[in-house]
């Protein structure tokens, strides 16, 4: 789609995104990085009062606990592993021939105990499990991670790294169900006041193979995912720039995870894809942020 190609060449004419050579890895520059700071406090804005347990994890993650996390079986396509040399001198010396003669060199590193994190919530759930079960009111979560999904593309909104803020919530059915209610709200509401045109629906995610496709099925009948979309590179098919997951008790019962009555607690979680909602501005209000809408600016300015 030649449509594609032109706002993503846009970005980069205007300093916005910088190009690595591959696809989906940009930097950012200062023009893009201030709007999703802006964004992140808007975010904060609607969120902050809730009284969020604040923790930020690196984008890698423990080897052992991405294992027990299912990824692999659910997305193998999209993981990314952390992999280091560690041999001798001699194999040091054919390494390096190998880079030299331009030839894959991926079998002379090893697997290191680091994963690059899929997404901003799968470090935390192992964690808050060490500390034991839930308190009465559960626990809440504010996030921010880079994330590595392989999934290179032209378009820019498809990144191979990109940033995911999340709020994640522990507890009962019901205080879980309830959190991502107000979130589904609330998300409009943030969005309303970025002037951009949007929609809410029902979504899954992307499981692999033919078993996969029926896990999609079955998360969208339970109504497990929504996404809130925005046109950016196309119309017909907008951009997932919110996410509201209900997992049920999958985390809980994964992890051993259990409420204050000894119940296995429900999670949810609302992802905000960083750099989506900033190409969604630039795309709906264009490159030039001082001249975009007054309201706009007000609502992410002050
Ligand atoms: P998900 O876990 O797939 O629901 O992702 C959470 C949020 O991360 C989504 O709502 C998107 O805004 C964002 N996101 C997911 N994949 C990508 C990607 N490849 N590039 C940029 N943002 C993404
Ligand atoms: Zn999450």
């Amino acid at each position: 789609m030649c449509n594609q190609h032109s706002f993503l060449e846009g970005l980069m004419s205007h300093g916005l995104l910088l190009d690595t050579g591959v696809d989906g890895l940009y930097g950012r520059g200062g023009g893009f990085e201030d709007v999703v700071a802006r964004f992140d406090a808007l975010i904060t804005s609607f969120g902050g009062g809730d009284g969020a347990e604040v923790v930020r994890f690196p984008p890698g993650m423990n080897r052992k606990l991405f294992e027990k996390s299912g990824y692999m079986k659910n997305f193998p396509q999209l993981a990314g592993s952390v992999n280091s040399f560690n041999g001798d001198d001699k194999q040091h010396a054919r390494l390096l021939d190998k880079i030299e003669c331009r030839e894959d060199w991926s079998a002379d590193l090893a697997a290191t105990d680091i994963v690059l994190a899929p997404a901003a919530c799968y470090p935390l759930y192992p964690t808050v499990a060490k500390r034991g079960a839930l308190p009465e009111q559960g626990r809440l979560f504010d996030l921010n991670s880079y994330c590595f999904r392989h999934e290179p593309s032209k378009d820019p909104a498809r990144m191979q790294m990109f940033r995911m803020r999340e709020y994640v919530r522990l507890g009962t059915p019901g205080q879980v169900t309830e959190f991502r209610a107000t979130w589904l709200e609330r998300g409009r509401a943030l969005i309303e006041k970025l002037g951009v045109p949007f929609d809410v629906d029902v979504a899954n995610d992307p499981f692999f193979g033919r078993a996969g496709r029926m896990m999609a099925a079955s998360q969208r009948d339970q109504n497990l995912k929504f996404e809130l979309l925005i046109p950016i590179e196309s119309v017909e098919k907008p951009t997932a720039c919110l996410s509201f997951n209900y997992h049920q008790d999958h985390f809980g019962s994964l992890w051993g995870i259990a409420t204050s009555a000894g119940e296995v607690a429900h999670t949810a979680c609302v992802g905000f894809g960083m750099e989506r909602v900033a190409l969604a501005l630039f795309k709906h209000h264009g490159f030039e942020t001082k001249a975009w809408p007054a309201a706009v600016r007000a609502a992410l300015w002050g």
